[in-house]
């Protein structure tokens, strides 16, 4: 019987298998396809450089007992290197490619002599001198520890984040997951973290980034060819802090260079913290394995503060800012903005800014005025335009698809769905929310509305879209 590259492979694997961990297995070995075998050489194709670098660097020698049992003591194995940045031809390029021209090539091997592992090819791929790049950490002095105010409300994660920063890495949060609503001490607590360490370990490389930019910048990449250069910048961050991870929901494509990025971290120790609106169980559209990750280390919510906290909250803010103001008037305004710290913090500085600017004393009357005005402002948020992008998110759709002519039946009735919502939420006329939704007239509102009414009364699926949309208007 004549030996296959994979009969080959699936025996090294076999022998693999037994000697490392199961999750280790399947991160690093099951995506491998063994392409090619000539004689004592056996070629395998691994998804990314970092792959290969990954394999060289922590299993080169289970690798090396495995093949020689299979390929006799002058094995050799060759990497191929499936290249993302392809170019026509869909044939594993084997051949070596200068690399002047690697990145119009599908892959690229390199052949590494098991016996004789020389350094410059143990890792052909490391940008000289990246370590010597100073990153900066992005970082915003003004979040700290010391005026991130504790409460129950926060106390879990609040100590999960100083436990953290004490020991970047070293602490079985890892990664550090905070979750919880706007304006509840995300960001804060994530710069926090970052801005401790960077203070007690001043040598080490932190990196705060909102996952929306991190998107962004690996879309750069994309499209200047220059996907690893971004993951290795990645690489050599010691902790490595993404805000509002439920932004990558549905972006495949980050998702899966976060995950190489993040097993790296993660295996080398280093820190990773996230923070999320949603519990990693609610988060929608991120790949199971990524979400699997994120449940390794601890999740921890922050909850909407409770009266006392709320209280010192206030009390800080306007401690800092040298501003003295009745007892009653705190109470009033911690009692009356209960679920955002934002909001909280906003209604204490308009109150101090119309009371110096008018020269007003701070009396109750003109808290009462401020607190409904600014519970008021944050309700009006809600306007026309940005219910269109509700709907139309919700349906998937964008907001040309609904303001379209069409009369294609899904498309109607989320037409429909944003008349209705727009009268409900908005004081706007049913003529000039005709205007604004696809330049209909007063009379296709009201029909809209009428339609949308009498759904939702027989139609259990479409209540259901009437529900989801008012909770997302609503938050
Ligand atoms: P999120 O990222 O969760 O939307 P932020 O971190 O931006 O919220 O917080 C909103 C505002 O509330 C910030 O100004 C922050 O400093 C303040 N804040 C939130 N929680 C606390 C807290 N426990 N103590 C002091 N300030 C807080
Ligand atoms: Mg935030």
């Amino acid at each position: 019987m004549s030996l296959t590259a994979e009969s080959v492979w699936n025996n090294c694997l076999e022998f693999i298998k037994d000697n490392i961990q199961p999750q280790a297995y399947k991160t690093w070995f099951e995506p491998i396809i063994a392409v090619k075998l000539t004689e004592n050489a056996l070629s395998i194709q691994v998804p990314s450089k970092f792959f290969y670098e990954w394999l060289e660097e922590h299993y080169v020698k289970i690798l090396k007992v495995a093949l020689t049992k299979e390929l006799g003591k002058n094995a050799k194995l060759v990497y191929i290197i499936k290249m993302e940045n392809t170019y026509g031809n869909k044939q594993p390029f084997t051949e070596k490619i200068p690399s002047s021209n690697r990145s119009a090539v599908k892959s690229q091997d390199v052949d590494i002599p098991l016996n004789n592992k020389s350094p410059e090819l143990r890792n052909p791929f490391v940008i000289p001198g990246i370590r010597n790049v100073k990153i900066e950490s992005q970082l915003n002095p003004n979040y700290s520890f010391d005026n991130f105010l504790e409460g129950d409300s926060n106390r879990l994660a609040r100590s999960a984040g100083l436990a953290v920063a004490n020991k970047p890495g070293g602490t079985s949060f890892n990664p550090l997951l905070i979750f919880g609503g706007v304006g509840l001490g995300k960001t804060h607590l994530a710069h926090a973290i970052g801005v401790d360490i960077k203070d007690k370990y001043p040598e080490k490389t932190v990196l705060y980034i909102s996952a929306e930019k991190f998107t962004q910048q690996y879309i750069d990449a994309i499209k200047k060819n220059n996907r690893n250069d971004f993951i290795h910048f990645y690489q050599i961050i010691d902790v490595l802090i993404i805000d509002d991870v439920q932004f990558l929901s549905g972006k495949s494509g980050t998702q899966d260079v976060f995950f190489h990025i993040f097993n790296h971290l993660h295996q080398n120790g280093k820190q990773v913290v996230l923070t999320s609106d949603k519990a990693p169980v609610d988060m929608q559209d991120i790949e199971q394995r990524l979400l699997s990750r994120f449940k390794w280390g601890l999740s921890a919510e922050l909850q909407t503060p409770d009266f006392e906290t709320r209280v010192s909250i206030l009390k800080n803010k306007l401690y800092r800012d040298g501003v003295e103001m009745p007892e009653e008037i705190i109470e009033y305004v911690a009692k009356n903005i209960k679920s955002n710290v934002r909001e909280l913090e906003g209604a204490i500085i308009s109150l101090i800014a119309q009371s110096s600017f008018n020269k007003k004393e701070i009396t109750i009357d003109l808290a009462r005025i401020i607190v409904e005005k600014f519970v008021k402002n944050t309700k009006r948020e809600v306007s026309i335009d940005y219910i269109q992008k509700v709907v139309s998110d919700y349906f998937q759709m964008d907001i040309d698809t609904l303001q379209s002519k069409t009369r294609k039946r899904h498309i109607v009735q989320a037409r429909q769905l944003a008349m209705f919502f727009a009268k409900k939420f908005t004081k706007a006329s049913l003529a000039s929310i005709g205007s604004q939704i696809g330049k209909r007239d007063h009379a296709t509102v009201l029909h809209a509305c009428k339609t949308v009414d009498n759904l939702s009364s027989t139609d259990k699926q479409f209540r259901k879209y009437v529900e989801d949309i008012t909770k997302k208007l609503s938050v």
